[in-house]
This record gives structure tokens, C-alpha cells and sequence, in this order.
């Protein structure tokens, strides 16, 4: 493991807080809006800024690249995909996202 292919995974790992980030904040963020003056224009802000971020943040993640082949992490077959977005190993090497535990090094 380098530390280039350590630092890439950490930056999947980000990518997927920031997704899930958004999609938490996203009642809360609505609920507030529903609450406002004008209440009609701070909800469509709030939907107009909240799905910006969820689609950017999920086609981040369906571009990433695996730090180990250089293919798309979140794909099967090489193609852009929504499906595994989540998965915990790369769809074309099988390398996985968490780092594995070595509790004896020598035994590798
Ligand atoms: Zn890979």
C-alpha cells in the first residue's frame, strides 16, 4: 500500500461523507425553509441547492478512479454506475476501501 493509493482512498471515503452529508442535512435544511417569510422561494432554494449537491457529489463518486488500476472505482464493467456507489471494494480489482488489519506483518 503507497501512500498515493492511501491518500486516494481516503479521498473516496470523503467523497462518500459528503453524499451522505448532504442527504442527511437535507430534511432538516427543509424543515427551516418550510418555517421562513417566504416560504415558497426558501424551499426551492433549499431543493435548487440541496439536489446541486447530491448530484455533484454523487457523479464525483461515480468518476472516481481506483488509486490501484486507474479504472473507475464504482464499476463493474468499466462504465459510469449509480448501482455501487457504496461498495467497499473496487468493481474492477477488487482492492478494498478500508485499509486491512495486519496484526503480524510477518505472516503476509
Ligand atoms: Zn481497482
Amino acid at each position: 500500500m503507497t501512500v498515493e493509493e492511501t491518500a486516494a482512498r481516503g479521498g473516496i471515503r470523503r467523497e462518500r461523507r459528503w453524499l451522505l452529508g448532504w442527504a442527511i442535512t437535507l430534511g432538516p435544511a427543509l424543515w427551516v425553509a418550510a418555517r421562513a417569510a417566504n416560504r415558497e422561494i426558501a424551499l426551492a432554494g433549499v431543493t435548487l441547492v440541496w439536489t446541486i449537491g447530491i448530484a455533484l457529489a454523487i457523479a464525483r463518486l461515480m468518476f472516481a478512479r481506483c488509486p490501484r488500476c486507474g479504472r473507475l472505482f464504482h464499476s463493474a464493467n468499466g462504465a459510469p454506475s449509480v448501482a455501487k456507489i457504496f461498495a467497499p471494494r473496487c468493481g474492477q480489482c477488487g482492492m478494498r476501501l478500508k485499509p486491512e488489519r495486519i496484526i503480524y506483518p510477518s505472516l503476509e
